[in-house]
């Protein structure tokens, strides 16, 4: 049966981890996976995570009975309510609800399969450069057809607005755009509030449907409601969208898989109807989502007390990354390495593209073992006041060769 089966590619991420776990050199970096370490380069799981955990094991009164297919209701209602803000128009005027999804991919793969399957949507669009799995995820969904938006300048180390607008301006009316709700992966980079005034006016003047993906609301400025800006605008806008929400970030909770997908839909009579077909896409998928992640996340969210927990431990990793930034950025210029790195605090989040080009970053594994991706995207949070100064040397005698 399997003699014809063609294999496939690594997924680049992933083998470069497992590249990094078998290299036995004592001072080499991952700055690869976008997971949040500490200073001292550990994982870390967050102690209001642990603590309701261990509440959770105690409680008695909780089962392992399946959850109902579209996940813990409580859990939607927190997350949407987060994602939009309990004084927004959409969720007053019932608009708005949620379904517990397999963390954010999950998400944007039942979203997507809904937009393929019943809206008979056949064209996607994505920034250039997104998060790879994107292509995959919408593919395997059922569009037809992925094309892509232009949004990085190499040149200014910044967003290409002008390309953005004019792709978006260009595509045929209905087709899905992808956008990053905050903390663009790879880029870092996000538009301004005026230019997202402005993305919403081609979205709406070319009646394109706009899915957000919301991974990091919370990790990349360390303030909830900021990182929420362009959903809630597009929601105060009156909009129709949805938006993938995910909690292995700002959680910790990576492979818990908790995630939401938010939906808004501007005449709540046809939510019913909506739900069962969402129903009937995961009943057929993976029948219903796990509870264990998405109990943590509802016990914090609907108590004052550890949810203000949860915001001081989201602000320690976002200013830990904020610093570790500056850190780079100033160790670089101290070793007065070629080139302009300001971009390195003006970007946003876990993310930065760096510049280096695909052969310069294949020179930082292979000659100084700091594992990066091949575009030159590294994670801030692999960075730690014992590594960054040997990073910063391994980037200036890169440039510099
Ligand atoms: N979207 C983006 C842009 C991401 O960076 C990630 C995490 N790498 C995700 C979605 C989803 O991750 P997960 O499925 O682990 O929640």
């Amino acid at each position: 049966w399997f003699s014809e089966v063609e294999l496939g590619p690594p997924v680049e991420v992933f083998a470069l981890i497992k590249a990094f776990n078998e290299d036995t050199f004592e001072k080499k970096v991952n700055l690869s996976v976008g997971a949040y370490r500490t200073a001292e380069g550990k994982p870390w799981v967050l102690p209001v995570v642990r603590h309701v955990e261990r509440k959770l094991a105690d409680n008695d009164s909780l089962n392992k009975e399946y959850l109902p297919i579209l996940g813990l209701e409580s859990f939607s209602i927190a997350a949407t309510n987060l994602l939009l803000g309990l004084d927004s128009p959409a969720l007053i005027s019932k608009k708005a609800f949620g379904i517990q999804c397999l963390s954010g991919t999950g998400s944007l793969r039942v979203g997507a399969e809904f937009l393929a399957r019943v809206l008979g949507k056949k064209i996607f669009y994505y920034s250039k450069p997104t998060w790879e799995n994107h292509l995959l995820i919408f593919k395997n969904a059922g569009f037809a057809e992925g094309r892509e938006y232009r949004y990085w300048n190499p040149s200014t180390r910044g967003l290409d607005f002008d390309g953005l607008i004019e792709d978006l301006k260009n595509a045929p009316k209905d087709s899905v755009v992808i956008l990053h709700a905050c903390a663009h992966n790879p880029t870092g980079t996000d538009p301004t509030p005026e230019q997202w005034d402005q993305i919403s006016d081609v979205i709406k003047e070319r009646t394109l449907f706009p899915f957000f993906d919301c991974a990091y609301q919370g990790f990349a400025s360390g303030n909830l409601e900021k990182d929420a800006f362009a959903v809630r605008r597009f929601a105060s806008l009156g909009f129709e969208f949805f938006c993938a929400q995910s909690f292995a970030k700002n959680f910790g909770l990576y492979n818990e898989r908790v995630g939401n997908l938010t939906v808004v839909i501007n005449n709540p009579e046809l939510i019913p109807a909506t739900k069962s077909q969402f129903t009937l896409i995961v009943r057929g998928m993976y029948s219903n989502p796990p509870s264990h992640g998405a109990r943590i996340v509802e016990s914090v969210l609907s108590n004052p007390e550890l949810l203000s927990q949860w915001e001081d431990h989201i602000k320690t990793m976002s200013s830990r990354i904020i610093d570790m930034r500056k850190q780079l950025r100033e160790a670089l210029e101290q070793l007065d390495t070629p080139g302009d790195w300001s971009h390195l605090t003006k970007h946003i989040g876990m993310f930065s593209y760096t510049g280096l080009n695909e052969i310069q970053s294949e020179h930082m594994v292979k000659k100084h073992h700091v594992y990066l991706l091949r575009s030159g995207r590294i994670s801030m949070a692999g960075l730690n006041p014992s590594n960054v100064y040997y990073v910063a040397k391994a980037i200036h005698e890169t440039v510099s060769s």
